[in-house]
């Protein structure tokens, strides 16, 4: 072989080589996704209601880890929930500790009240968090390993006012980010006063038909008989049909607190289906438990929005004393998926009104300075520092529909000037730096000003049109 012939083999050799390193790109880990901006509109609209809402009903943010103990959900979920039995991230630190990616937030905001001693201070504590969870699911859509929920948790009292105060909070985030027609479900599972008793019932009724029921149905009647009436199976769900319902068999209590619960949900105007076959899936729930569906959902269990009930034991359970509790927690990937489903609104971010346009290396370091004040005080400018031509950069600040162009040159820059030019009128003005932001801000509500009374003349004869 020539020289050449092995110099230019050699050389495609390190070109193959650099190609398969260049090849080598990487994807999300499967269940996981990347939520991007085009998205984010609705995910911010979401955040601000959620946000407004519990500063409206005087709930305190909480923001907890996401990596917890694994005991702790296995105590507070339920080691037999589908949830800690099959989905749970677990796995050991290199220190040893048993850990999980949180499954779902509750137990993390007891533990939370428990640890920082919130049980005395004001009664009840009332939080709210949202934030990733995960769960080892089968991935569809509406349905991620890594998803997000917010919950409402209000725990030191017992008040059937408190479950229905939640529903009417859920309900305005509804509402707030545009959804309609989202139905609630709700029932009443009982106390440790009943339960009991109706379990009896339940495991008497399906022993007797124990053949027909599937496989995890099968241990579920060993384990957690109620779990049965949940059962996403057809053959389950033929049986379940008549199995004796929990609201028949309640306690004077719970019947009273279910009571006070529907007459509340009466009076704020709540429409509700009474679903007797509603347990939700995790074990730390008593009396009341309630599920938002979107109506016409074609497969509805898997489409809920959220879900949440009273779970009077819970904190016990943690190591606390004796507490009782209520809370919620809505799947965010799923209400911005129905918000997109329904053409809700999304957030519209405030656009800048200020355009720097830099020419030279001097002007675009005392471009930087300009904007710094300019933001400092409040007024957005959009720029584009990386390009040189003027005409580039004019025609982008055309395209944002802007109504201030500040043109820095390099003349400019030495006299400590800048070019200020009117957008609607066209006029340019030469501004000295000290003046610039004054002078800005002026214009800026000047322009707002004839900018709403335009927008007032223009409804006005709306309405004028609409009455003729
Ligand atoms: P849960 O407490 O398990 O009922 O969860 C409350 C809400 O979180 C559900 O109603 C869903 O909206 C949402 N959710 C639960 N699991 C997932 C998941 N794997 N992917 C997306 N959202 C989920």
């Amino acid at each position: 072989m020539s020289k050449v012939i092995e110099k230019i083999k050699e050389e495609e050799d390190v070109e193959k080589e650099v190609k398969k390193k260049r090849k080598k790109s990487f994807q999300t880990v499967r269940g996981m996704r990347d939520i991007l901006p085009k998205d984010q509109p609705y995910w911010q609209k979401l955040r601000k209601v959620i946000e407004k809402t519990a500063s409206d009903y005087n709930y305190d943010r909480i923001d907890m880890p996401v990596l917890e103990s694994r005991e702790m959900f296995e105590r507070g979920t339920g080691k037999t929930t589908d949830i800690v039995e099959k989905e749970m991230f677990k796995f050991k630190t290199k220190g040893g500790d048993d850990v999980c990616l949180r499954p779902e937030g509750t137990p993390s905001a007891v533990r939370a009240y428990l640890q920082h001693g919130m049980q005395s201070k004001q009664k009840p504590a009332k939080l709210f968090y949202s934030g990733q969870m995960y769960r080892y699911d089968r991935p569809q859509e509406g349905r991620y390993r890594e998803f997000f929920q917010f919950g409402f948790e209000a725990i030191g009292e017992q008040d059937a006012i408190l479950d229905a105060q939640l529903i009417q909070l859920a309900v305005r985030v509804f509402q707030s980010v545009g959804l309609k027609n989202i139905s609630l479900q709700l029932n009443s599972i009982g106390c440790k006063e009943c339960r009991p008793k109706y379990n009896k019932l339940l495991v008497s009724y399906f022993n007797n038909r124990k053949k027909a029921l599937c496989m995890d149905c099968k241990k579920r009647l060993k384990k957690n008989p109620l779990r049965i009436l949940d059962c996403k199976e057809e053959k389950c769900i033929q049986v379940v049909f008549q199995a004796p319902q929990t609201v028949d068999h309640l306690c004077d209590n719970c019947r009273s607190h279910f009571t006070m619960l529907l007459e509340s949900l009466d009076e704020i105007d709540i429409p509700y289906v009474i679903n007797p076959q509603l347990v939700r899936g995790l074990d730390y729930y008593s009396k009341t438990v309630f599920e938002f569906f979107p109506e016409c959902g074609e497969d509805e269990t898997q489409s809920a929005l959220g879900g949440g009930g009273r779970y009077d034991y819970l904190v016990e359970n943690l190591g606390g004393p004796e507490t009782p509790g209520v809370g919620f927690a809505c799947g965010m990937d799923r209400i911005v998926l129905e918000m997109m489903k329904q053409n809700t609104k999304p957030y519209i971010a405030p656009t800048p009104k200020v355009y720097m346009v830099q020419l030279g290396d001097l002007a675009k370091k005392k471009s930087l300075r300009i904007f710094d004040d300019l933001e400092r005080s409040g007024v957005m400018v959009a720029e584009s520092f990386g390009k040189k031509n003027l005409k580039s950069q004019l025609r982008l600040a055309n395209q944002k529909k802007v109504s201030i162009v500040l043109i820095l040159g390099q003349r400019e820059a030495l006299d400590e000037t800048v070019i200020l030019k009117d957008m609607e009128s066209g006029s340019q003005e030469v501004i000295t730096f000290k003046k610039i932001v004054e002078e800005v801000k002026k214009r800026l509500k000047k322009s707002a000003e004839i900018a709403s009374k335009k927008a007032k003349k223009e409804q006005e004869a709306r309405k004028k049109l609409k009455k003729a």
